[in-house]
């Protein structure tokens, strides 16, 4: 089983122990000449071939430079990144459809304030491990069991410049927290997971920014270990006692979008069941602002703040995204006016009543369903 850690972000399977090994196996191939024990036998250079350019294309991709941003990852990640499944979308509210299956879902260790094991800078985001098996996700129409591995942030810059990846009707959000979960019966098999279709569910949410300072409690304690991971590849162990639960304040965990996409970085494996909820958890704009002034894309302070870490909006391609069907009191009903009844408005004759009746039965019987 894979640890927690091989995904540092959605997609940052390069640090994968099948991918490390898969370097290692192609080291004898790309170091030929020196293993023959010939010297100074050459051939021309050659294509690497297809696996190779696959391994190749999990390097060097980042938010923050022309010639790594995601405009280029369709060329230096092809076999996904240029998908017709591809995330995160804007979802337009119109265009969603209802689908009764989306019911509650199941989270187990959600509430457990010891899941936290540590928060890293991995270079692209913030990243919080968890701890292995402590919690799953079911329910709401995922296909089975997930285990949720890590969650990570995506930000814009400070807390006016919106960095969500997802969108809704344009609107884009302060932050977008993803909670990374693998489909449990694939045991961690990262082979496994991206070949299917459903492998991994990832659960957004969206994070607005509020007037206060300094809250919820919860944020201010994650962000409190900012300072202690500010360039690429420090990471600490989470001392203090956050549940997920705790993160999620305020969010209504029924109501949520549903499409099925991709990871949004390379190689955007086109694996992902997306849960997007409705409701933002909000914090105070002094927290978010300190994901775009306290941590480092590289190894030192030398190198850019990290700022604007989301992919570009993806074409939907036709597909379909989903919510819950909303049950909504009808609007009121016009009551039958009396007779002579003109004039001043506002009383309700004895002769309306039955009218009033009537449109309560309505009400009852003819409920006007649409979706939100
Ligand atoms: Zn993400």
């Amino acid at each position: 089983m894979i640890s927690k850690d091989t995904l540092l972000h959605l997609s940052e399977v390069q640090n994968d122990e099948t991918f490390q090994n898969y370097a290692l196996l192609r080291k004898p191939v790309d170091k030929f000449p020196e293993n023959t024990g010939f010297s100074n036998v050459f051939r021309a250079t050659q294509d690497l071939g297809t696996p190779q350019i696959f391994f190749l294309s999990f390097t060097e991709w980042c938010y923050h430079l022309p010639t790594c941003n995601d405009t280029t990852w369709p060329t230096i990640a092809t076999e996904f990144c240029n998908g017709t499944r591809q995330s995160p979308i804007d979802i337009v509210t119109a265009n969603v459809q209802g689908n009764a299956n989306l019911t509650a879902f199941n989270f187990t260790g959600y509430n457990d304030n010891t899941t936290m094991v540590k928060i890293e800078n991995t270079g692209d985001t913030v990243k919080v491990s968890l701890s292995d098996g402590k919690m799953t996700v079911e329910g709401g129409d995922l296909p089975g069991q997930y285990t949720s591995i890590q969650f990570h942030l995506h930000w814009g810059n400070g807390s006016t410049m919106g960095g969500s990846e997802h969108t809704v009707d344009g609107k884009r959000y302060a932050m977008e927290l993803h909670i990374v979960n693998f489909k449990s019966k694939h045991n961690g098999n990262l082979t496994a997971l991206l070949e299917d279709s459903t492998g991994l569910a990832a659960l957004g949410f969206f994070i607005e920014a509020t007037n206060e300072t300094g809250m919820p409690e919860s944020w201010k304690t994650l962000t409190s270990y900012l300072i202690n991971i500010t360039n690429k590849g420090d990471q600490v162990s989470i001392t203090d006692h956050v549940s997920m639960d705790d993160l999620l304040v305020g969010v209504d965990r029924t109501k949520y979008y549903r499409y099925l996409g991709s990871l949004t970085t390379p190689n955007c494996n086109e694996a992902v069941v997306w849960t997007v909820f409705k409701d933002p958890i909000k914090v105070s704009h002094d927290l978010i602002d300190l994901f775009s002034t306290t941590v480092y894309v590289n190894t030192s302070s030398n190198s850019p703040l990290m700022t604007n870490v989301y992919r570009s909006i993806q074409p939907i391609n036709g597909r379909t995204v989903t919510s819950q069907l909303a049950v909504t009191p009808a609007p009121p009903t016009t009551i039958a006016p009396t007779q002579g009844g003109g004039g001043s408005g506002g009383g309700t004759s004895s002769a309306a009543k039955p009218f009033q009746a009537l449109s309560m039965v309505a009400l009852l019987l003819y409920p006007i369903f649409y979706w939100l």
